[in-house]
């Protein structure tokens, strides 16, 4: 069998086996989707609709109201939440909207559906329940630039889906799968999405890694710096493809060098409100490295006491923008402290700057991939 047919049979039993699973009633649209928490405190927020939509109680399918075009502002009154002038005396509503392009939030286009559910607190938990094909569309745009190399683009796009799938799957007992900010992937909905970004998505649909048949988090960083971190390092994972290769692609990244400059008092002023107790800084240096070249603590040295602050808690107590990465040289110049590092981000996973001078220099986006995750296989989801 072709493996063009093999791929098109395997999706429409994916296709009929998900659709049991997805909405109820999304006016026919199939596929897996994922809840993207668009605002997770909201006193308050602007929606917008356009064309034909219906309002469905979540926990048990029923449709509640059906309505054409609205324009609302949306709070919380005693036990019900408002649209504009109609009260729905659910916990939670979700709205499907027959026009997969008709839904603004708060002035953002957004495809797909909204769920509304209310808090303890009184406020609004916002949630944009969207295909995982329009969800990636709506981050590449906000993770690497949507000029890049079609093939560093194609390998974002799979690295991201496998990303939130993996998500997906361990947070299905909870109240969304992802958040739209910097702790999960950045997402801005049709808003963010860009013609080149959109077709890296279409052209690998359906694609993601996994490692003896399973999902894994394939994390990514901005520039490694010359070698990727092992996630066993960082996280307790400690899997193959995130054990960390080295890197001779990211060298002429931007972000390839890094230096900061602060005070001993300064940095003397961050340590000890962390609850480090130490009253001067007399000497400084690393507390050790690990296998990718990467400091695991800093060692700090007063008159009688010593303190070791581990290196990712340093990277947070001064700003992450700031100590870019934990593969630094830390020296005291007179009253200051210099850190000269290498690299942006944490390192785990795919090199996004290495990941764009490997397809300038002519590597597919399976080879991108291959290289950054030693053992993964790109496979058509399941
Ligand atoms: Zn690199």
């Amino acid at each position: 069998m072709g493996s063009t047919v093999k791929k098109i049979l395997l999706y429409t039993f994916v296709l009929v086996a998900i659709c049991q699973l997805s909405l109820a009633s999304c006016f026919g649209r199939q596929g897996q989707y994922i809840r993207v928490a668009i605002l997770q405190d909201a006193v308050f927020f602007s929606l917008r609709i356009r064309g034909p939509y219906e309002i469905q109680d979540p926990r048990t399918n029923k449709i509640i109201s059906r309505g054409r075009n609205l324009n609302a502002t949306v709070a919380v009154y005693s036990d019900s939440i408002l649209l504009g002038n109609f009260k729905a005396d659910y916990n939670s509503i979700l709205i499907n909207v027959n026009n997969p392009q008709g839904l603004t939030i708060n002035g953002r286009r957004f495809r797909d559906n909204i769920q509304i559910s209310r808090k303890d607190n009184a406020h609004l938990l916002v949630t944009n329940v969207v295909s995982l094909e329009d969800y990636i569309k709506g981050i590449l745009y906000h993770e690497v630039s949507h000029y890049w190399p079609q093939e560093a683009l194609r390998a974002q796009a799979i690295v991201c889906r496998t990303y939130a799938l993996y998500q997906m799957r361990e947070n299905k007992l909870k109240d969304f799968d992802v958040t739209s900010d910097i702790y999960s992937q950045v997402y801005g909905g049709l808003t963010s999405e860009r013609q080149r970004t959109n077709l890296a998505v279409e052209e690998t649909n359906g694609d993601i890694l996994t490692y003896q048949g399973r999902v894994f988090p394939a994390f990514f960083s901005a520039t490694c710096g010359g070698h990727t971190e092992d996630a066993a390092e960082l996280w307790k994972i400690d899997l193959p493809p995130l054990k960390g290769v080295v890197c001779d692609f990211c060298v002429e990244s931007p972000h390839y060098k890094w230096h900061y400059v602060l005070s001993k008092q300064e940095l003397l002023k961050k340590v000890v409100s962390a609850g480090y107790g130490i009253d001067r800084i007399m000497a400084i240096s690393p507390a050790g490295k690990d296998p990718s070249g990467r400091i695991t603590g800093l060692k700090i040295s007063s008159l009688l006491k010593e303190v070791s602050i581990p290196a990712k808690d340093l990277r947070n107590l001064i700003g992450p923008n700031l100590i870019r990465s934990t593969n630094f040289e830390v020296s005291t110049v007179n009253n200051d402290v210099v850190f000269e590092g290498l690299g942006w981000g944490h390192g785990v996973g795919m090199c996004q700057w290495g990941a764009y001078f490997m397809a300038k220099s002519g590597h597919t986006y399976i080879d991108i991939l291959r290289h950054y995750y030693p053992g993964a296989e790109v496979t058509f989801m399941q």
